[in-house]
């Protein structure tokens, strides 16, 4: 799949190594991946979301092998090398097949967080809990995941750079807004996010007036109007990776007071963000340092979310800016600094910056214009 397109088989190979060696440390003998982003990020190949089993059989000490169905097995030939191929026929039994490959009963299995409860059951079912303890992937995954390597963070800055060029149009005037449904300019986006090189669109949020102030709000039928806040919150899967971009324009020549200085404050407190996006520094302070900014200024209860979440080859995934999370940001970090103001019944505001953590310091992978856009 895309996947293997950006990622050299040696970055596979590196990733091989580094988990037999956190599943040595958490004396893990076997790991399992299915469907999900594990799978992809070790091997290349995605697993088809359907009901025949495709297993990656994960040994601590040995090859992994690909349990697949036989008629998948196509559309992996390509990806030899990184493991051994097990293809299953459609009479055959596929998780007695993982259970051969596994040989003696595990003691410790890691089997993937996002594995389905029917392939588990059936796990539990050859191998019984008295004498093997079931683990969740993550254990080995996270550190992994989290840190991200060359070829990942390449993919990110690729697919913001082509969020941030929809901005710009959109900053620009050219993505007609008012006269049109908040449906109409999402489904535009998406075609957008599609023709600016994503495989899929991960969501297209597009909220006028009073609606931006609900965060997560679906585009409908409401008519974009003059004189108001447009909120565009927009992100794809590219290559394997997501892109995931927040910018606000007004549908006027000159932008309300409050409005104007609410988004100065929304301004500054989502650069504090980044700015504290430093290696060493506990993913809650990114929190902590846009939250004070929007308190003090006297709007803290209508920031009523996190500042932000991990990102990769899922669109939210570890690590999670928010209060709590002593956590300290490592080098490959990549997260969204996305704080908001919303006012129930006026409007609302957001503005998001993905952005990769560096020895040399936060490095936003979004550069387009931050400021609230007056578009006549
Ligand atoms: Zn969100
Ligand atoms: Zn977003
Ligand atoms: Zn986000």
């Amino acid at each position: 799949m895309s996947h293997r397109e950006q990622t050299p088989a040696s970055a596979y190979a590196e990733r091989l190594d580094r988990v037999r060696t956190a599943m040595r440390e958490r004396d893990i003998d076997t790991m399992l991946l299915s469907v999900g982003s594990d799978l992809p990020y070790l091997t290349g190949y995605e697993a088809m979301p359907l009901e025949r089993l495709t297993m990656l059989v994960v040994p601590l000490d040995d090859e992994p092998t690909l349990v697949i169905p036989r008629l998948e097995a196509p559309r992996v030939r390509h990806l030899h090398g990184v493991f051994a191929m097990a293809p299953w026929d459609e009479t055959e039994d596929p998780v007695a097949l993982v259970a051969d490959l596994v040989g003696r009963r595990p003691e410790r299995v890691a089997v993937g967080d996002t594995m389905w409860a029917r392939f588990v059951v059936d796990l539990l079912g050859h191998w019984g809990s008295d004498r093997t303890t079931y683990l969740r992937s993550v254990e080995v995954m996270n550190a992994l995941r989290t840190r991200k390597d060359a070829a990942e963070i390449a993919a990110l800055a690729a697919a913001g750079a082509a969020v941030d060029r929809i901005a710009a149009e959109l900053q620009a005037g050219r993505i007609p807004l008012v006269g049109r449904t908040e449906a109409e300019v999402s489904a535009d986006l998406g075609a957008r996010i599609i023709a600016e090189g994503h495989d899929v669109v991960n969501f297209a949020i597009v909220a006028a007036g009073a609606n931006a102030a609900s965060p997560h709000h679906h585009p409908g039928d409401r008519v974009i109007a003059e004189d108001e806040i447009v909120l565009c919150d927009f992100g794809g899967t590219m290559a394997g990776y997501c892109s995931d971009i927040t910018r606000c324009v007004f549908t006027g020549s000159s932008v309300p007071a409050e409005i104007a200085e609410a988004y100065d404050v929304l301004f500054a407190a989502q650069a504090a963000g980044v700015a504290a996006g430093v290696v060493g520094v506990a993913c809650q302070d990114v929190d902590r340092a846009a939250r004070r900014v929007i308190t003090e200024a006297g709007w803290g209860e209508h920031f009523v979310h996190r500042t932000g979440h991990g990102i990769g080859m899922e669109a939210h995934e570890d690590p999670y800016m928010v209060e709590g999370n002593t956590q300290p940001i490592e080098v490959g970090h990549a997260f969204s600094v996305e704080p908001g103001i919303y006012v129930q019944g006026k409007w609302g505001m957001r503005l998001e910056d993905i952005v990769v953590a560096t020895a040399q310091g936060p490095m936003p992978v979004n550069t387009v214009d931050h400021h609230l856009i007056p578009l006549s």
